[in-house]
């Protein structure tokens, strides 16, 4: 075959923050892109928060553009001015695998089409395989139509990207689309791959090796939960940025620029959340995606040319949780912290914050935290993170478009960096050192009594706004360098609540994401975004035993519950025993088991968990949750309705 250089192409515009695509292979970051349907909103609001968000350039995605009042040459300025290429003209569809009347009137369609990028600036558009009822199977009449496309496409200077989409009428696998391509043998024809459609349907991308990379004109990326559905449904509704979904996209995206392809990485994401969410966060967390995408390519091969972000220094445990605290909720949390066991040992010097102190555990109690939240709502603030190397934790973050907050501190106090996660918890590295942080607590004086054998900090539980469930997942992927676990999917009492886990891989930081994955309408019967410090023991047993006797606020149970654990396990009887009387909560999963309890709800929202794992039990109780969801109602109930 011939034509398997360059197709025609007119030099790229405005490339001031990108590369220029010839020649990036060698340098980074790549030329990043965003499909403008990926982002909420205007035209305006697209480009403008894409720009700044940091991308090179967009894929101008025509009902936008359609939509838009601006001329073609206006968008073309417009973004200029904000330093964005366009780099793709999509989609334009049911071109091919037609009769010849109604080909040639597609023709002439594609020739207006071709009027307007030129306007625009672009050079390559997007055609995706046929979903017409009516279209032919006619691998000859495929390659020859879009041959004749190409030819006019190629004698204004333009290409076509033809890519196959997974629910195409007879093209629906790359292997299709390439056929068609190789078939047509045109310089001004190539392919599109999206890694959607590709990775949907089982595609093997080993088989890019086949493709020269001069043929591969555009690359579309979007990840995407594992869903047993209809092909197109899922793409239209579940597409998610890199790094959030099921697929391997640094193994898709490795064999692709292995053919040598030099053109743009370039977002294409359809999701039900960002087709109405705030486009600025959207692109922030699409840029992330490509961050992390980027840094798994550079680690995989460093002969990419690829410039990793400095790598995410080593997390080993909780230097501290942070309950935001009010005249309410404050005195409440202490008083539950002393009867967990828990010494208020510290005072800050400048603010009004408590410590408190049990074994490896600390928590700060802290009254300055400014949320609009009702009297009497605790929630949590901070979590204190024990970095290997703060600084470089903090580097890391702001190269994973995650800024340092900005902070006030008192002059002898240590300097310490924070980054704000999606659901507004500041992140805090720290190494927990006698002239570190903890110096700018002044002691209270108070020794540190018996305790009730509590540990440390297992895990922290933060139910996350539906919205943000996905790009927190990535955050503390990308910013922390976590490693994110399979979503688990619990039948709650008041709805279905999804839960992922982030975790590093000795498990020293654990934490459970979880959101209700319907929004909740007037009724909201359960604690709404209940958050909780799970805390850790060698022998629960032991421990509750301790607790009951200091008055602990522990959650009961019903006995239902027992009687169903003895039911389905053999366990000791001392251990059925504490079940019934403490109100334990016990799952297994293949590795061991998992013994907790809970204590009432404090301000609304925040609870303790006290927990001990078995031989490795690796989860997060979530099959109990229901129960213990359903026990926290009654509480709140009783609570809310005065004793007659
Ligand atoms: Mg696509």
């Amino acid at each position: 075959m011939s034509g398997e250089g360059e197709g025609p192409r007119p030099p790229h515009r405005s490339r001031a923050r990108g590369e220029p695509l010839d020649g990036a292979a060698t340098r980074a970051p790549r030329h990043r892109a965003i499909a403008t349907v990926c982002l909420s909103g205007t035209l305006e609001d697209k480009i403008a928060a894409a720009a700044a968000a940091g991308f090179d350039g967009i894929e101008v995605f025509e009902p936008d553009l359609v939509a838009s009042p601006w001329s073609p040459a206006e968008l073309a300025a417009r973004c200029a001015d904000l330093g964005l290429s366009i780099d793709l003209y999509q989609p334009f569809r049911d071109l091919d695998s037609t009769d010849d009347d109604r080909f040639a009137r597609n023709l002439r369609r594609a020739e207006h089409k071709f009027d307007v990028m030129a306007q625009l600036g672009v050079d390559t558009v997007l055609v995706c395989s046929s979903v017409a009822p009516d279209a032919v199977d006619d691998a000859d009449r495929l390659a020859g139509q879009l041959a004749t496309a190409a030819a006019r496409a190629g004698e204004r200077g333009l290409r076509i990207a033809y890519e196959a989409l997974a629910w195409g009428r007879h093209v629906s696998t790359w292997e299709r689309s390439w056929d068609a391509v190789r078939r047509a043998d045109s310089a001004a024809l190539g392919l599109c791959l999206d890694s959607f459609h590709v990775l949907s349907r089982g595609g093997d991308p080993a088989g890019f090796a086949d493709v020269p990379g001069g043929k591969l004109f555009f690359l579309q990326l979007a990840d995407a939960p594992r869903l047993a559905m209809d092909v197109l449904q899922w793409s239209r509704h579940h597409r998610l940025f890199p790094g959030q979904g099921a697929f391997d996209l640094p193994g898709f995206v490795a064999a692709v620029l292995a053919t040598g392809y030099a053109g743009p990485l370039s977002l294409e994401v359809f999701n039900d959340v960002y087709r109405q969410a705030d486009p600025a966060r959207t692109a922030v967390d699409a840029m992330r995606s490509l961050q992390w995408l980027e840094e798994a390519l550079a680690v995989r091969d460093p002969a990419s040319g690829l410039v990793p972000p400095p790598a995410a220094p080593a997390l080993s445990g909780w230097s501290f949780t942070e309950l935001g605290v009010d005249g309410v909720s404050g005195p409440r949390a202490a008083e539950v912290l002393a009867a967990l066991g828990f010494t208020h040992t510290g005072q800050h010097r400048s603010k009004p914050v408590q410590l408190w102190e049990q074994g490896g555990a600390r928590v700060l109690l802290n009254a300055s935290v400014v949320r609009p939240a009702a009297t009497g709502v605790a929630s949590v603030a901070a979590l204190g993170l024990e970095s290997a190397d703060p600084g470089r934790s903090a580097a890391r973050a702001e190269a994973m478009s995650a800024p340092v907050l900005p902070r006030t501190r008192g002059a002898a106090e240590a300097e310490l960096s924070a980054v704000a996660a999606p659901d507004g918890t500041q992140v805090f590295f720290t190494r927990t050192v006698p002239d570190g942080w903890p110096a700018d607590f002044l002691p209270t004086g108070q020794q540190a009594g018996p305790g009730a054998g509590i540990t440390g900090v297992d895990h922290v539980g933060l139910t996350q706004p539906f919205d943000s469930f996905d790009e927190a997942g990535l955050f503390y992927r990308a910013v922390l360098g976590l490693e994110a676990q399979e979503v688990v999917e619990t039948a709650a009492p008041f709805g279905l609540v999804r839960t992922r886990a982030v975790t590093d891989p000795d498990r020293s930081v654990r934490l459970a994401l979880s959101a209700a994955t319907l929004r909740r309408g007037g009724w909201a019967p359960g604690v709404p975004e209940p958050q909780y410090v799970a805390l850790a023991t060698d022998d629960l047993v032991a421990t509750a035993r301790v607790l009951h006797e200091a008055g602990a606020p522990l959650l009961p149970l019903p006995a239902n519950y027992a009687a169903d654990l003895e039911a389905r396990f053999d366990l000791p009887a001392d251990v059925l025993a504490a079940i019934r009387e403490h109100g334990l909560m016990y799952e297994e999963d293949g590795a061991g088991g998992y013994l907790h309890l809970a204590t009432e709800v404090l301000g609304d929202r925040v609870f303790f968990e006290v927990v001990q794992r078995l031989d490795g039990y690796d989860g997060y109780g979530t099959a109990d949750a229901p129960v213990r969801m359903a026990a926290h109602r009654r509480r709140r109930q009783a609570a809310l309705v005065p004793p007659r």
